[in-house]
């Protein structure tokens, strides 16, 4: 059944992804089960985006009545999840406005034209180029594409949208350097999530800020991956004695329905008038209460406490592997946005892993990405890290690497 399926896929389907062989029907929680009754414990979330596990009974509720009443309209007219959902965004955050999308490269694309347009409006056409960082991952659209640090993301589709400059993450004196007049903005995620959860250095994030301020830049914060509660706060930045001007948002946003956002503070988001920026489907009344609901849960249930507790649990726990295991170079992360760095091929490890019943994620080749539901439990770390622990002494044992 299951390679009868694979075999149909791999005939119709575009080839763009290298898919595990498993069908899955359902998901309950941090459990996904696929068409042949096994079951997963899912430390991926649909990349960082089931935050509240899969099936949650208040986001399907709220979709499903949703449907019954009113699925879309066009932006031509008002609804009012969209309207709650925008004030809920604003009242948490430092923005005071929100476009809506349907995903992250959108969510960038509107920020990287909204900084566009902020420039010709005051008189300086020519400030168009943003700095962005080595490792870092905004899309796969052009734009964003081309905003991309890594050269797998961009091969094949030259030639680029010109307007970029990417410099080395965490490396301020770097973004200093590229600045030209014609630079009008820094776009950096708060921490790389594709590029293997690289977090930002002591005193980065603040000097970029500085640094945007003293030149008149756009700081502009991708929090596609970090937003909405992966880090243990509501939003990323908030970690830090700082604000971007201009934050984007998308995978957790609405717990698996595709939506994005780009916020901005007024001064700037000011530059969107009637007709120069739209999206059909942005914000519709679907996704948006599912997002309403999202972000209601995060707020009021304690999650963010607990994602913070628990991330700081599974660090730990991962450590512990570490001080084991001679191939783990490295654990990093904040929240529940973790990896192990290991000196080689993790491709096989996540393999082994999903035999065992649990799914994890591999970016970059040799790391591995631990992004689970926010709901994840100590118990279910545990029994993801008793199937590391086997995993790897069986891989030590092949390649004799233990310490
Ligand atoms: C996933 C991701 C994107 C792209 O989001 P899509 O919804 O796939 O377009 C952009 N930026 C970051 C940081 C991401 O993690």
């Amino acid at each position: 059944m299951t390679n009868d399926l694979i075999e149909k896929a791999d005939k119709v389907m575009a080839a763009t992804y290298s898919r595990f062989p498993i069908v899955l029907t359902r998901g309950e929680g941090c459990t996904l089960y696929d068409e042949t009754g096994g079951t997963y414990t899912d430390f991926v979330a649909g990349i960082a985006v089931c935050s509240l596990g899969h099936a949650h009974p208040g986001v399907a509720e709220a979709i499903a009545d949703q449907a019954r009443r009113l699925v879309h309209v066009s932006n031509l007219y008002y609804t009012t999840p969209q309207i709650a959902l925008a004030e809920l965004l604003v009242e948490h955050s430092f923005a005071d406005r929100v476009f809506f999308c349907n995903s992250g490269a959108e969510a960038n694309e509107a920020a990287i034209k909204l900084a566009r347009k902020y420039f010709k409006d005051r008189g300086a056409p020519k400030r168009f180029r943003i700095i962005t960082m080595e490792g870092s991952f905004h899309g796969r659209t052009m734009a964003t594409l081309s905003a991309t640090g890594q050269p797998k993301i961009r091969k094949g589709f030259e030639p680029l949208l010109d307007g970029f400059d990417i410099v080395p993450f965490n490396d301020p004196d770097a973004v200093q350097d590229a600045i030209s007049a014609e630079t009008g903005g820094v776009m950096v995620e708060p921490i790389q999530g594709e590029g293997g959860v690289r977090c930002p250095a002591p005193g980065y994030l603040e000097a970029l800020r500085e640094l945007c301020d003293r030149e008149g830049l756009l700081l502009i914060f991708d929090e596609v991956q970090t937003g909405i509660g992966r880090t243990g706060k509501l939003f990323a930045y908030e970690h830090f004695a700082i604000t971007p001007d201009i934050m984007t948002l998308a995978k957790a946003l609405a717990n698996g329905l595709p939506m994005g956002a780009m916020l901005a503070k007024e001064q700037i988001a000011a530059s969107f008038t009637p007709g120069s920026h739209a999206c059909t489907f942005g914000g519709s009344p679907l996704v948006a209460v599912a997002a309403l609901k999202v972000v209601k849960v995060l707020l009021e249930e304690g999650v963010l406490r607990k994602c913070e507790r628990v991330g700081r649990y599974f660090k730990d726990r991962l450590l512990d592997l570490k001080s084991k295991y001679a191939f783990i170079q490295d654990v990093r992360g904040k929240g529940l946005i973790l990896c192990l760095d290991l000196d080689c091929d993790a491709v096989s490890i996540v393999k082994a892993c999903m035999e065992r019943g649990f799914l994890i994620n591999c970016t970059q080749e040799h790391i591995l990405r631990f992004i689970p539901p926010l709901i994840i439990q100590e118990g279910q770390i545990d029994s993801l890290i008793a199937c590391l622990d086997a995993v790897f002494q069986k891989h030590s044992m092949l390649h004799r690497i233990t310490k």
